[in-house]
């Protein structure tokens, strides 16, 4: 289970973790990053990285929490 995503599970259950959500997230999530955070960074932290190990990157966090919410009220799939 993903790291930051399964962090927002504890509080948030029944938001769906199904590859394509979880695909969904991450797009829209480096879509919004500043350039100078790569790919490869985003990708680890919210496939590997708990919470509480980055602090330091409340911003990235904040948009996988917000994009989680987004793509959990609006499903690609049905
Ligand atoms: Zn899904």
């Amino acid at each position: 289970m993903p790291g930051v995503l399964n962090e927002y599970l504890k509080n948030n259950p029944g938001v769906c973790t199904c590859s394509i959500c979880q695909e969904d997230i991450l797009a829209l999530t480096l879509n919004e990053l500043p350039p100078h955070y790569a790919v490869s960074l985003a990708g680890e932290i919210f496939t590997e990285v708990s919470l509480e190990l980055i602090g330091g990157k409340a911003q990235i966090v904040s948009v996988i929490t917000k994009n989680i919410k987004r793509v959990s009220n609006n499903p690609r799939h049905k």
